[in-house]
């Protein structure tokens, strides 16, 4: 007997998609098939903690995986970016409230700087002159905000130093992260090891790099230029994650100048205060939709699954408000990279997914979003006039044939309650708008040269061999005609499957 393959349910009606960090818990093809059928649409690489063979070996898998099941998974890379840390300490070291700590600026390596006892009490960081960046009185967080701590001296003779105050006991690990909240960091946005991740992302044809601690649009720019001198032709897209409150400032410029943006929830609930970040997140997704930019809301969405079975209400609640306020995307981290039921977890970011979107009236989304629009751009307009004639006609879906990605990206900024067949010919695209809210993509032939209605028919013979649509089905066609001249988009057509009379000309 010949077992159908399992259903893929990324081809389904979910709107909102899925990344899910790759590690040690998820680097084995059987996992990593099963996340995709659970609906992982992005695989994120985290460079923090991974190597170059380790890395090379999880795309490998991943290409396969997503070869044998013919769906689009996107592969990212997540760069380390600027870190600050604390270190000379062999061991960890255990903290409690009232010890005083000496920590020292250094431009010396960890390897570099005497191991000194803990009891000492004597710490050193790679962040330059931290008795400037401070205040007596100033708050600064240790391990990655677990152990608060306060300035209470300044010693301004070079290198520069600070003495703190611990507020609460903690264990300080191995070159525990320091933050001073809300400091402008005076390190480079790109280190050595940043430029060569970046360089091997290109080299080894990934679709999306994660930009750590992107503070303004020029760090966006000198990415760009690293990507062009190392390959000029590289589709690769840039994602920036907003981590602190330097991009916070520059949000709009880094917006229009990346190709997308991540809620980096967990670094920037440390650098601004926490109860800032459900303001922020939900005014971050709704510029990033209006203007037609995928957004990621990002950390411990379902943080208690790493263990345990199920998930707390509240992250229930936080991934369906994610849902409700319109993210392209959510994510996993360690609760897929490092976790003991990885697909398990997936499987029920799907089922909130899903529920969380059965009752949301995107009709009445769209026509609102529609007020937004800028007038002068013409696929703009064609999208929502695509969305707004599918919409009314009920038709099966919305669709487009797209060389750059420019008309999928439109039509998802409407967020209509119909999904969007995306028909692109290059691979890296198509793997792409697997990220795109609303947006199912299909590879096609190199359509340039045809004509659009040619295509068209061409797709929808494929569609209903696929069983994805049957004879009866509406679908609203965008797209510009003659194909492969780069025109704006010019082109509405509606379709009705397996009817030949419906259109007679070419
Ligand atoms: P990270 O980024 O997991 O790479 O630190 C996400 C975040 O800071 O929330
Ligand atoms: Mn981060």
């Amino acid at each position: 007997m010949i077992l159908a393959p399992a259903p893929v349910k990324q081809q389904t009606a979910r709107r909102t998609k899925i990344i899910c960090t790759i590690g040690p818990a998820s680097e084995n093809p059987e996992c990593i098939r099963d996340l995709i059928r659970e609906g992982m649409n992005v695989a994120r690489i985290n460079f923090s903690h991974c190597k170059y063979d380790e890395a090379l070996n999880r795309v490998k898998m991943l290409r396969e995986a997503r070869a044998e099941l013919g769906v689009p998974l996107a592969i990212m890379l997540d760069t380390k970016g600027p870190e600050v840390r604390m270190f000379g300490y062999s061991k960890p070291v255990n903290l409690a409230k009232d010890d005083s700590l000496y920590i020292e600026s250094t431009d010396k390596s960890p390897e570099a700087i005497p191991q000194l006892p803990p009891e000492d009490k004597r710490f050193f960081t790679n962040l330059p002159r931290i008795d400037k960046l401070c205040r007596v009185g100033s708050r600064v967080l240790l391990q990655d905000g677990f152990i608060e701590a306060e300035v209470t001296r300044l010693h301004a003779e070079w290198p520069g130093a600070v003495t703190v105050r611990v507020l609460n006991d903690g264990r300080l690990k191995d070159k525990a992260h320091l933050a001073v909240p809300g400091a402008d960091y005076p390190i480079p946005f790109m280190s050595e090891k940043d430029k060569a991740d970046i360089r091997f992302a290109v080299e080894n044809g990934f679709e999306y790099i994660a930009l750590s601690f992107v503070r303004t649009s020029k760090d966006i720019a000198d990415v760009r230029a690293l990507v062009k001198s190392v390959n000029p032709a590289s589709p690769i897209l840039l994602i920036a994650k907003i981590e602190d409150k330097q991009a916070l400032a520059n949000i709009y410029d880094i917006i229009r100048d990346s190709d997308g943006i991540m809620i980096a929830r967990g670094d920037l609930g440390i650098e601004v205060p926490i109860e800032e970040l459900p303001g922020l997140q939900k005014n971050i997704i709704k510029r990033c939709y209006l203007a037609g930019k995928p957004v990621i809301v990002a950390t411990q969405m379902l943080e208690s699954m790493t263990d345990k079975p199920y998930p707390t209400r509240a992250e229930v609640t936080d991934t369906a408000n994610a849902v409700m306020e319109l993210t392209s995307a959510v994510m996993l981290s360690g609760e897929t990279a490092n976790g003991s039921h990885p697909a398990r977890v997936v499987n029920m970011m799907g089922r909130i997914i899903d529920k969380t979107e059965s009752a949301i009236d995107y009709r009445t989304l769209a026509r609102i979003t529609h007020d937004y629009v800028d007038r002068d751009n013409i696929t703009n307009i064609m999208a929502y006039s695509t969305v707004d004639a599918g919409h009314d006609w009920n038709a099966k879906a919305v669709a487009v044939v797209t060389a750059s990605g420019i008309g999928a990206r439109a039509l998802s900024k409407f967020r209509p309650s119909v999904p969007i067949y995306a028909f692109a010919h290059e691979e890296a695209l198509y793997h792409q708008l697997a990220l795109n809210w609303g947006v199912i993509p299909f590879l096609i032939e190199n359509p340039d040269g045809k004509l659009f209605s040619e295509v068209v028919k061409r797709t929808m013979d494929s569609l209903r061999e696929k069983g994805t649509v049957a004879n009866g089905d509406r679908l609203v066609y965008m797209g510009s005609s003659p194909l492969g001249k780069r025109l704006p988009t010019n082109t509405i057509r509606c379709e009705v499957v397996g009817d030949e009379a419906f259109h007679d000309e070419p």
